[in-house]
């Protein structure tokens, strides 16, 4: 029988991910419930409380957080700042003795994403990235293709995420290389995550070139990146990133066939077909309440999560590479 205690979920940051879809989606769920907020605005408490029915107990500043250790009605925290503060507040949840969700991507740098994966492993808490696509029913299918070789041993993959962005406001963190913006952090661990799931390889070898057209906007970040990964047994997958173009696409060339998803990426309408006629439908599910709901079992039945941390630490070992890569001319080792 499944667990029939809801976990208590606290958003940590809430900009436009948590308001438009987490917070939304939680109320979706069915193991979790959304119990509590960390903020640094205080104007967004009183419509967060009101709209969620978040007791005066369950609200916390960045500054207030490592009370929330003495708060029994959270579970787990839900990290969803800008990049670059994911290292700092996840190891402080951890620490609280919390269960840790990270949004993508989830650190700056291999160091940083050691040390959050260390800080939940000594506190014993589990810790997941927030990889919703993991979740996400034709994704799963196209990672059994690949597998279990449905189509044949998989023999390329093409893809690319991007969109056309403006971020007016210059601090906007998307625009800031310090905050973790750019188009490879933001967007570009979709389709490296996705060489990988579809490979089911790790890269042995990763280049990458990065500029900016745009630089008006994009001065101090990469507007565009493309790379490529070199897996073993050879096969070489291009990719590319943007905040000046938009693409979605994830195409996958297998012995036998082919199978592709077009969109790969959104938050609905994820689908796609195959060489054989095989239609792959999106699923009209709301894929972060699949997600939460999937990692809250995950946590109350003592399994593994199903997108750990080492998902997320891979992902930047290859983003840290290409940017290695773009700077020197070099081909780098992931
Ligand atoms: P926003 O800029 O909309 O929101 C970020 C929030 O972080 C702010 O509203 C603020 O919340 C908090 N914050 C704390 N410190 C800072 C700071 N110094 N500068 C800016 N914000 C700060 O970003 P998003 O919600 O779009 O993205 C947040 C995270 O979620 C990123 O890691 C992003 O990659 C990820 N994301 C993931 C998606 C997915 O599909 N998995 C989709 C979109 C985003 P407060 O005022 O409450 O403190």
């Amino acid at each position: 029988s499944r667990p029939t205690a809801k976990l208590g979920v606290a958003l940590l940051g809430l900009g436009g991910y948590s308001t438009g879809r987490l917070a939304p989606g939680l109320q979706q769920t069915t193991h979790c419930e959304l119990r509590g907020i960390v903020t640094g605005s205080p104007e967004k408490i009183p419509v967060w409380q009101e709209r969620y029915g978040i007791p005066d107990a369950n609200v916390y500043s960045y500054d207030t957080l490592d009370e929330i250790a003495d708060n029994d009605a959270i579970d787990v925290v839900y990290i969803v700042t800008p990049p670059s503060l994911h290292a700092r507040d996840a190891i402080r949840a951890a620490e609280a003795g919390k269960h840790v969700w990270c949004e993508k991507p989830m650190a700056m740098d291999e160091a940083e994403c050691r040390s959050i994966i260390d800080a939940a492993e000594q506190n014993g808490v589990s810790l997941s990235i927030g990889y919703r696509l993991h979740h996400e029913p034709n994704t799963q299918t196209i990672i059994r293709y690949g597998r279990e070789e449905t189509y044949g041993a998989v023999t390329g993959v093409k893809t690319g995420a991007g969109f056309v962005g403006r971020f007016p406001d210059p601090t906007a963190w998307r625009r800031v290389g310090a905050l973790g913006g750019g188009a490879l952090y933001d967007m570009g661990v979709y389709p490296i995550n996705a060489a990988r799931y579809a490979t089911g390889l790790e890269p042995v070898a990763v280049r990458g070139r990065q500029w900016s057209e745009r630089m008006d906007l994009f001065g101090d970040v990469d507007e565009f990146t493309t790379f490529e990964l070199e897996f073993p047994g050879g096969i070489v997958v291009p990719g590319e990133t943007s905040f000046g173009e938009t693409m979605n696409y994830l195409d996958i060339e297998a012995e036998r066939g082919w199978y592709r998803l077009r969109p790969f990426m959104n938050y609905t309408g994820v689908g796609g077909e195959t060489s054989d006629g095989t239609r792959l439908p999106p699923d009209p599910g709301h894929q972060q309440a699949r997600q939460m709901d999937a990692e809250a079992l995950a946590i109350l039945e003592g399994r593994p999560p199903i997108a750990p941390g080492e998902e997320g630490l891979r992902d930047i070992r290859v983003v840290n590479a290409i940017q290695a890569s773009s700077a020197d001319d070099q081909a780098w080792i992931a």
